[in-house]
C-alpha cells in the first residue's frame, strides 16, 4: 500500500515537499489558493504592470501523480486534515507548511488570483495618482518597496517611519550592509525617519488614494497620498486540534524537533515561516526544510529511522532596491553590492526556480 502524504499549504515549502515525495507517495496538496504566488516578486508586482501577471502560477503542472485540493485546512490531527468542505483526508505523514501573512501588497489576502490582479491593479491606480507616498516599517519590505517604487517614478517622494533606530532591526546583520542600504536610499532621496512612529494612525486604509498630514511623536508632519503598511508579519496555525497545538508559541511559531516534527508526534511536521527555528524566514529556508522533511519521510515510508536533522543557516538577505539597486550579505561572500544584488534578485526576480517547478505563470485573465 502507498503511504499518503497531505502536505498543508501550497507556498514556497509546500511545494518543495509535495514534489519532492510525489514519487514515492500518493501526496495530497491542500492549498485555497487558485494559483502559487510568488509573494517574493509582490513589489515588482505592485508598480510594474508587466509584472503582475508574472507572479501568478497555477498548481496543474506541480505534481504527476498526487492531487492539489483547493480548499483551506480547518483542522488537523496527528492522521488526518479535514477541510473547509468538511471532507476529512486520512493521512500517514502530515506536513504544515501554512506559511504566514503579511498587510498587502507584500502578500496577498484573497484567494482567487482574478481578484489579487484587480487588487495589484487598483493599488497601481491609486499609486499613480499619489504624488507622496509613506511607508510604515523599514524592514526588508519597507525598504524594497521604497526602492520599487523610486525606481517606477522617481518623482515621488517615498518617506519611510519606523520606531526603531536603524533599519532592519532584530536581524543579526553587519553595519556595513545597513551603511551601504542608507547611502543608496539617500540617493535615490528616499527620506528615513527612524526612532519615531505616527502620534495616530493615518485617517484612511492602506493602498487608499487619500491626501493626509500625519505628525511624528519627534514633531516632523508628513503630507501623504497614500500608505503602506510594511510590517506585521503573522504565522498561520490556528487550525491544529488541541493534541497537537501545545506545539504552538504565544507568537503563532511552532516548535519542531532537529527532525522538523512536532514536538512528541512521529509523522507530523513542520516546514517554512510556521516554525519556530532560530533564523530569518525565508523562502530559501521553507525550501531547505521541505528537503529535510521529504528525505525523512520517504526513510520512513522505506522503513528506516535513521532521520537527518536540519541545521539552521545564518543570516543572510539579498535585498534589492528596484531592479538595479540594493545590496546582499551572506556570511561565506559578506557585503555584495548593488550589480551583485540585481544578478541575484533584483532583475529576475527568482521567477527562473518557479518556471522550473511550476511551469509557465497563470496568464492575465481580464
Ligand atoms: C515582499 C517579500 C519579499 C521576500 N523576499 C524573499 C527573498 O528574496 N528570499 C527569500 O528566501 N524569502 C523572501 N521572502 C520571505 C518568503 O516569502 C517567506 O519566507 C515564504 O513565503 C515562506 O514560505 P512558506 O512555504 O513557509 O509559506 P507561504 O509562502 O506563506 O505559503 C503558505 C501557503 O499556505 C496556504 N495556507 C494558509 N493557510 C492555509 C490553510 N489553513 N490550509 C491550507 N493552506 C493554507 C497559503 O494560501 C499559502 O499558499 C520575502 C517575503 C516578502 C513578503
Amino acid at each position: 500500500m502507498t503511504a499518503t502524504v497531505a502536505v498543508v499549504g501550497g507556498g514556497y515549502g509546500g511545494i518543495a515537499a509535495a514534489k519532492a515525495l510525489d514519487d514515492v507517495a500518493d501526496v495530497v496538496l491542500v492549498e485555497p489558493r487558485d494559483t502559487f504566488v510568488h509573494n517574493v516578486a509582490a513589489l515588482r508586482g505592485l508598480v510594474d504592470p508587466e509584472w503582475t501577471d508574472r507572479i501568478f502560477f497555477r498548481y496543474d503542472e506541480l505534481l504527476g501523480r498526487g492531487r492539489v485540493l483547493h480548499d483551506r485546512a480547518v483542522r488537523v490531527d496527528s492522521d488526518a486534515v479535514t477541510v473547509g468542505s468538511g471532507e476529512r483526508i486520512a493521512a500517514d505523514y502530515i506536513v504544515l507548511a501554512t506559511g504566514s501573512g503579511y498587510p498587502f501588497p507584500a502578500k496577498v489576502d484573497v484567494d482567487d488570483s482574478t481578484s489579487a490582479k484587480e487588487k495589484f491593479r487598483a493599488t497601481y491606480d491609486a499609486l499613480a495618482q499619489a504624488d507622496n507616498v509613506l511607508l510604515l516599517g523599514a524592514g526588508p519590505v519597507g525598504l524594497e518597496l521604497a526602492g520599487e517604487l523610486k525606481a517606477a517614478w522617481a518623482d515621488k517622494t517615498v518617506t519611510i517611519v519606523d520606531p526603531v533606530d536603524d533599519l532592519l532591526s532584530g536581524i543579526d546583520f553587519p553595519d556595513k550592509l545597513r551603511a551601504e542600504l542608507r547611502r543608496q536610499l539617500h540617493e535615490m532621496g528616499i527620506e528615513l525617519l527612524l526612532g519615531t512612529s505616527l502620534r495616530t494612525e493615518p485617517p484612511s486604509e492602506a493602498g487608499e488614494i487619500k491626501t493626509f498630514t500625519a505628525t511624528t511623536r519627534s514633531g516632523r508632519e508628513i503630507v501623504a497620498d497614500i500608505w503602506f503598511r510594511c510590517f506585521g508579519v503573522r504565522p498561520i496555525t490556528g487550525y491544529l486540534a488541541a493534541e497537537l497545538a501545545t506545539a504552538r508559541r504565544a507568537n503563532g511559531h511552532l516548535d519542531v524537533t532537529d527532525e522538523l516534527r512536532l514536538p512528541g508526534e512521529q509523522r507530523v511536521f513542520a516546514i517554512g515561516d510556521i516554525t519556530a527555528t532560530p533564523e530569518a524566514k525565508t523562502a530559501k529556508a521553507a525550501g531547505q526544510h521541505a528537503e529535510v522533511v521529504a528525505t525523512n519521510i520517504r526513510t520512513l515510508i522505506h522503513g528506516g529511522d535513521e532521520l537527518t536533522s536540519y541545521q539552521p543557516g545564518p543570516p543572510s538577505i539579498a535585498l534589492p532596491l528596484g531592479p538595479r539597486g540594493g545590496a546582499s550579505y551572506t556570511p561565506d561572500m559578506g557585503l555584495l553590492d548593488a550589480e551583485t544584488t540585481s544578478q541575484l534578485k533584483g532583475a529576475d526576480l527568482m521567477v527562473d526556480a518557479l518556471h522550473e517547478m511550476l511551469g509557465a505563470p497563470a496568464r492575465n485573465d481580464r
